[in-house]
């Protein structure tokens, strides 16, 4: 039966299923060889190379361009890979416009290919309409959008960015990481492609890194899929397997990462030990009203500020149970991460104080444990950490 016009939770599980003719199979086969026989000298099968092409990574190349509604898509063998990929579209004196606050390693990908002047990079806060103009005055070729940012779930509007970018004919990718298609579609939007880090909610069992890109048009895809081949960047077939098994729940993960996630922003938000909560649902965030508007739930990503004493910090994210102290997120465990030390040491503290990512900020990738056991979870740890936090003051 076709998966055309069915949910996308219902195509995301029933992606490449009953595909295998020789025997059946319901669940599509692992090709892990490295290489497929020529019929005959001259007449190469489908599939020569598994770098180039391999079935397994094919199928779910498919299902994510499917989920995210483009043209085609490559998978690669880590979300840096996918932005690396899209780096080769930028020529040198090229103008790249970036988010001042965007995950740290792209942020250092994009300052260090920089620097060889390999294209330009200007780093702009992109929720301030000045600074915005000034950048877009440029002419810039690309703009990279990161919503919800990482680590604070700054909210962008793809729509306006979008309009504004194809105003000065400069290609919109959206690093769709922290939502996926599931609670968001950027090509939708007006975005010419999706990049995401597949480590995270796209697998969702922290046991694969790896990476897609997703094009809107096909000679976009086209070229993305010679440069992964070009420059050894695609996923290996393992990963892929293991990545298709998990895309296969991401919708139902996805509601209970969102429900838990829910109740820990509100549990911080009406507590005073708490200096601020980022979470979008919460209808306080700056960016409420529009993630309301062009997302389809609010994720399960939560970050707050504690007081900055690294007493306060320390206890508090050593003393929790059940949220692992990692980098990382979007697998069905809980995790903390202190972003100034953990996933955003690469940035100066310049570039830190300008992203507004302070000693005191914690982040949690919500899991999908039993939400009452989180909740109390973090209390516990809280009251931990508030108490070491005065004593060491008094002291
Ligand atoms: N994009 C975002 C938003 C991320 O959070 C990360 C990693 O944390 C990446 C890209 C890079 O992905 P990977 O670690 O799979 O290379």
């Amino acid at each position: 039966m076709s998966t055309l016009n069915c949910h996308e939770s219902t195509r995301a599980v029933r992606a490449g299923l009953e595909s295998d003719q020789q025997h059946g199979a319901v669940v599509p086969a692992l090709h892990l060889s490295s290489n497929f026989t020529f019929e005959r000298l001259g007449v190469p099968r489908q599939y020569d190379y598994t770098r180039s092409g391999n079935p397994t990574r094919d199928t779910l190349a498919d299902a994510l361009s499917d989920l995210e509604e483009g043209a085609g898509a490559s998978v690669t063998c880590s979300g840096m890979a996918a932005i690396t990929l899209a780096c080769q579209l930028l020529n040198p004196g090229d103008l790249l416009l970036a988010p001042h606050d965007c995950y740290g390693g792209t942020y250092r990908l994009f300052q260090t290919l920089a620097a060889r002047g390999q294209f330009d990079v200007v780093f702009v806060n992109q929720n301030d309409a000045g600074a915005l103009q000034t950048a877009f005055a440029r002419g810039p070729a690309m703009v990279w959008i990161e919503t919800p940012s990482n680590p604070l779930l700054r909210i962008v509007d793809i729509a306006a960015l979008s309009r504004q970018a194809k105003a000065v004919g400069a290609l919109v990718f959206v690093d769709n990481t922290f939502l996926s298609p599931a609670l968001q579609k950027p090509l939708q939007l007006g975005a010419d492609l999706v990049v995401h880090s597949t480590t995270k909610y796209l697998n969702g069992h922290s046991d694969v890194v790896g990476g897609a890109v997703v094009a809107k048009d096909s000679a976009l895809a086209a070229s993305i899929r010679d440069w992964s081949n070009c420059l050894g960047l695609t996923g290996a077939p393992f990963d892929s397997f293991l990545t298709l098994r998990g895309l296969r729940t991401l919708g139902a993960r996805l509601r209970c990462h969102e429900e838990n996630a829910r109740c820990i922003a509100l549990l911080l938000d009406g507590d005073d030990r708490i200096r601020a909560v980022h979470y979008p649902g919460l209808a306080s965030h700056e960016g409420h009203a529009l993630a309301a508007r062009q997302q389809a739930g609010f994720g399960g990503m939560v970050s707050f500020e504690l007081d900055d004493n690294q007493v306060c910090v320390r206890t508090f994210a050593e003393n929790l149970n059940f949220f692992s102290l990692a980098e990382s997120l979007g697998g069905v465990e809980s995790l903390v991460c202190h972003p100034s030390t953990m996933t955003h040491a690469a940035l100066s503290d310049e570039a830190k104080r300008v992203a507004g990512i302070t000693e005191g900020l914690i982040r949690l990738s919500v899991g999908i444990e039993c939400g009452d056991d989180l909740v109390a979870d973090l209390q516990q740890a809280l009251a931990l950490s508030t108490v070491n936090a005065t004593q060491a003051r008094a002291g």
